[in-house]
């Protein structure tokens, strides 16, 4: 029986690195695709905070 679902978010599970330092990703919230950069979380953490503020 698979009763541990959790929340509808699916996790992927494998193991990328990331495009801007290097480390090793090992859970992505979406499929990567192959073809778009993939971040760890503290860059893409670090990106959100740099994104200027949009009107
Ligand atoms: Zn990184």
């Amino acid at each position: 029986m698979d009763n541990q679902y959790s929340g509808d978010r699916q996790m992927f599970k494998g193991s990328w690195k990331c495009s801007k330092c290097g480390a090793e990703i090992t859970e992505l919230p979406f499929e990567p695709d192959g073809e778009r950069p993939l971040y760890c979380r503290d860059c893409h953490r670090a990106m959100r905070q740099d994104r200027p503020r949009r009107f």
